[in-house]
């Protein structure tokens, strides 16, 4: 054994260390850094392990003997986008059933957020225990060849009220159980605890009592875990922001926001942690053929099932017979110009989409929902930030978020730039999670 050892040593100095980490180097790309730092041309990147361990001006590059040059021709580079709200493994095609939660159906999602860019997704409690042995696998080596996954577990739906949700089936009703449940997700070292506070404009009777959505937020922090809420309501929210939750998954879409809110959010350090504009666009975006069914950049993600099915007139029917139907359009500008409010009042907020459920596309719409978000009134900077480094914050996820040293090196190569067009994130060369290409 003790020969064994010293002749891997050798080996290891033989090879300068490079047995154990490969060292690339990028070479010329515009940086866009995700800090908000304006684009930087004629960059480099010496990323060791699959952590970046230097950035700077070509100019000043020390490139490592032995390292792997990758010249990437003139291109822009940015982080990975982190979705904070996103659904893995319930759906296949347009049908969802927890049934369809196995390995290979989460990580064929995972594979499908990251072509499209979006390198962390955060599964916002939908989930089986089998995610956490993924997720494990995943922070074991930190070197995922797909996206990486932050999960909620199973979530909390008050019973009788708001469900119908694929992975959702432990309802609960007092305090006592709230605790019980709590104990379990605290074991499971769930990344957040996701309640859902919600009566889906009145069709259903019962929604979460105050009180027991302030024991989960309350019970949850006495763990040393965070709490994210499902609202609609801005009366929900103001409740919960007083409560002391820590992210809203969706933004308020029955009214304006006011300046209490804005306030407490602020006194708080309360985040909207998810605008999810394209899920509100996606209640009615198909009541006719959406501009994207023929896009190939959507088409290369879906299934011809999808596409036929999207395309196909009977469906759109199916869409406007929605007896709700009419009303959501309205509640899709009310996310928008509310985003737009927090915004410009100083209120923290990330990057989320909802995507998973039936109709709403993982990495399709992460990049659809940047559009939005200019769309709403944010600058192209403004968004990237949100999606980056914002998303990183909010998850307390130090090695993520931004092209700086000791970061992970999650980024996209883009063929234009997208802080002069948002649209430009579609423009997708490359997807690199920790140095390494996965698309
Ligand atoms: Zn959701």
């Amino acid at each position: 054994m003790l020969g064994f050892c010293r002749d891997f040593a050798t080996l290891a100095l033989f090879f300068g260390g490079s047995l154990f980490a490969e060292v690339k180097v990028f070479e010329n790309f515009t940086l866009i850094d995700g800090t908000g730092r304006g684009p930087a041309a004629r960059q480099a990147m010496i990323v060791d392990g699959g952590r970046i361990g230097w950035v700077g001006p070509e100019s000043r590059l020390k490139k490592p003997a032995g390292a792997e040059s990758i010249d990437l021709g003139g291109k822009f580079v940015m982080p990975g986008i982190i979705n904070l709200h996103g659904h893995v493994g319930n759906t296949i095609d347009l049908t969802q059933d927890a049934k369809y939660f196995t390995r290979e159906n989460i990580e064929k999602n995972l594979k499908t957020y990251a072509m499209y860019g979006v390198t962390t997704v955060v599964s916002m409690g939908t989930d089986q225990n089998l995610i956490f042995k993924i997720r494990e696998e995943q922070r074991g080596t930190g070197r995922p060849l797909m996206a990486r996954v932050y999960t909620a577990g199973e979530g909390f739906v008050y019973k009788g009220s708001y469900g119908g949700l694929a992975g959702v089936n432990r309802p609960v009703a007092t305090v006592a159980e709230v605790e019980a449940r709590l104990d379990e997700l605290a074991a499971e070292k769930v990344d957040l605890v996701k309640l859902w506070l919600d009566d889906h404009m009145s069709t259903f009777k019962t929604k979460m009592p105050y009180n027991i959505a302030r024991a989960i937020i309350e019970g949850a922090h006495r763990r040393g875990l965070r709490a994210t809420a499902h609202i609609f309501y801005l009366e929900d929210a103001r409740q919960v922001v007083e409560a002391g939750v820590n992210g809203l998954a969706h933004n308020i879409r029955d009214k304006p926001v006011d300046q209490a809110l804005i306030d407490s959010m602020k006194k708080h350090g309360t985040w909207l942690q998810a605008a999810t504009l394209s899920r509100e666009a996606s209640q009615f975006i198909y009541a006719s053929q959406p501009p994207f069914a023929a896009a190939p950049f959507f088409t290369r993600g879906v299934s011809q099932n999808v596409v036929n099915t999207l395309r196909d007139p009977k469906y759109q029917k199916s869409i406007r017979d929605d007896p709700e139907f009419e009303r959501y359009r309205p509640i899709f500008e009310m996310a928008k110009r509310n985003l737009k409010t927090l915004a410009d009042a100083g209120v923290h907020y990330g990057f989320g989409t909802d995507t998973g459920p039936p109709g709403r596309f993982p990495g399709y719409f992460e990049q659809w929902e940047m559009q939005l978000m200019v769309e709403a009134g944010l600058t192209p900077m403004q968004v990237i930030v949100a999606a980056t480094r914002s998303g990183a914050e909010f998850l307390q996820a130090k090695d993520l978020g931004t092209l700086e040293p000791s970061k992970w090196a999650d980024m996209i190569v883009l063929e234009r730039n997208p802080v002069e067009n948002i649209k430009n994130t579609e423009t997708i060369q490359a997807v690199y999670i920790a140095g390494n290409r996965v698309n």
